[in-house]
């Protein structure tokens, strides 16, 4: 039988382009999938053995194909999901509103080239390139680039926020040294490492005054269980004492009674007088030794109820002098406060630091200040009418919107009564007018409900802003008129001077 001739065997040259085929097969779809791997991996093995047949092989061929073609599939699958959210990301990136100039048009070029049908998936990939680079760009635009030093606008605007914090916490002594100081160094222009200088003592403050706060609270609560069970001691050993005391008492009064009727016994049966003389003698001499005894344990009695009370109330004064001390502390801490109570606004001494900063910034960087005053409208008739818990409520919505419809950067206190007062930091008048007409709208929508009545509450605003050679009391001065002016014009207004 001639080698040519085909017996199902294949012959050598046969066997080596079909092993050279399968390793290239099996390089190039290498990693692809573990199935086609696997197959390939098998087929390999049965060509190396001496008996190989193509029915043998067969199966593992056709195993091949298929997962080839299922891999395929999934490939192109694949392919779609990665060309639709290109185009819905690329769609996105043109509603950002921050985009740099120039690159609205480049971003909707690769859209429509991405948009175009497409002949084959390979045409894909470079288009990719491009959206990737669409949005590296725009990243790179927006992110400011690393260790770029934030300007001193960003700078001002921290140390507004920070010292707007500081105003709304209140410590106890050892701590309100170090937050009086911080505050002054806050009212001083600082550059950027004396900034973050001052938010870790901040932080450092707050962790401290946090800690304080806990141990002296527990220290109080210790001091005042230790003050009650030494009372409860004193009063147990009180009843104790009394109960024992009793006890002897009684038998004493028994011991007595008993020597009264032996006199009287010792009376009748006495038979001479000079007899009677002695005995009564006698037994007075025992009767007022037992009256001495029991006088003397009444007396100690009574000795030891008054030691035991003295304790007690010593113990008691103790308590009542640290709730005393205690109770001092925090008044003292709200005498200190820069924060109004009632609405947690910081207060009118809080804004008249605050004005001063700004003021001194203004002189020193010229950068726009506007100060409003908002005031809310008949307010008078609110307390009047539903009361004046209604009334506290009411502030507290009202100065509640009023810092929410501001920026973080805005500076507003509860000035006084129903009047606020807000700093604008670099801020021109229009700008301060606008904010507070959003704020006034705000405050208008508020759904308020008394008694059944839905009502709603309006407020007035003046503000005014530095011009060159003012000072805080005259811009102050031009804010009120403005207020005033708001007033007259029929309320629920803003008005600039
Ligand atoms: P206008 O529109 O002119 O400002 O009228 P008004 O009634 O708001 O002004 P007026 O100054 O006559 O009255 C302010 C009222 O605000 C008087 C006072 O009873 C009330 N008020 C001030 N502080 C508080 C407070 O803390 N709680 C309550 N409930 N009422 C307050
Ligand atoms: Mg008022
Ligand atoms: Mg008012």
């Amino acid at each position: 039988m001639s080698s040519n001739q085909y017996n199902g065997y294949p012959g050598q040259g046969e066997i080596n382009t079909l092993l050279e085929f399968i390793n290239r097969l099996g390089n190039a779809s290498r990693g692809i999938s573990g199935d086609i791997d696997k197959h390939l991996a098998k087929i390999k093995s049965l060509t190396d053995t001496n008996t190989l047949s193509i029915d043998a092989l067969k199966p593992h061929f056709d195993a091949v194909m298929q997962a080839l073609q299922r891999e395929q599939a999934r490939i192109e699958r694949t392919m779609r999901e990665v060309h639709l959210g290109s185009i819905s990301a690329l769609r996105h990136l043109l509603d950002y509103e921050k985009l740099a100039p120039g690159s609205k048009e480049q971003t909707a070029d690769v859209l429509q080239r991405l948009q175009a049908p497409l002949h084959s998936y390979s045409e894909l990939l470079p288009l990719m390139l491009n959206v990737i680079e669409r949005f590296q760009a725009e990243l790179s635009n927006s992110v400011r680039p690393f260790g770029e030093k934030p300007n001193a606008a960003d700078y001002q605007a921290l140390q507004g926020e920070l010292t707007n914090l500081l105003a709304t916490i209140d410590f106890r002594s050892t701590a309100s040294n170090t937050l009086q100081s911080l505050r002054q160094r806050l009212l001083q222009m600082l550059d950027g490492e004396q900034l973050l200088n001052a938010c870790m003592d901040a932080l450092r403050l707050i962790i401290q005054g946090i800690n304080e706060e806990r141990q002296s609270a527990q220290q109080f609560l210790l001091s005042l269980s230790d003050a009650l069970s030494s009372v409860n001691k004193a009063l147990a050993r009180a009843v104790q004492t009394h109960d024992d005391n009793s006890e002897e008492q009684a038998q004493l009064s028994l011991q007595l009674q008993a020597r009264v009727q032996n006199l009287a016994s010792s009376v009748n049966n006495a038979s001479s007088l000079q007899e009677l003389k002695h005995q009564v003698q006698g037994h007075v001499n025992d009767i007022s030794e037992l009256l001495v005894n029991k006088l003397a344990m009444e007396q100690s009695e009574r000795q030891s109820l008054r030691n035991q009370l003295s304790t007690m109330q010593a113990r008691l004064e103790d308590v009542e002098s640290e709730a005393q001390m205690y109770k001092r502390k925090l008044s003292e801490q709200k005498f200190k406060s820069l924060q109004d109570s009632l609405t947690r606004l910081p207060n009118r001494a809080a804004f008249e630091e605050r004005l001063e900063l700004e003021y001194q910034r203004w002189q020193s960087y010229a950068a726009p200040l506007a100060i409003a005053i908002a005031d809310i409208d008949h307010f008078k008739v609110i307390n009047d009418t539903y009361g004046h818990t209604a009334g506290d409520k009411t502030l507290q919505v009202i100065a509640n919107m009023l810092k929410k419809s501001l920026r973080d950067t805005d500076f507003v206190c509860r000035y006084g009564g129903e009047e606020f007062v807000i700093v604008f930091p670099q801020t021109t008048t229009e700008v301060a007018f606008e904010l507070l007409e959003k704020a006034r709208h705000r405050i208008k929508s508020i759904p308020f409900k008394f008694k059944n009545t839905s009502i709603s509450i309006t407020i007035s605003a003046g503000v005014s802003s530095f011009v060159a050679q003012d000072t805080p009391a005259r811009v102050f001065e031009r804010a009120d008129r403005a207020l005033y002016l708001a007033k007259n014009e029929g309320r629920d207004r803003v008005s600039q001077q």
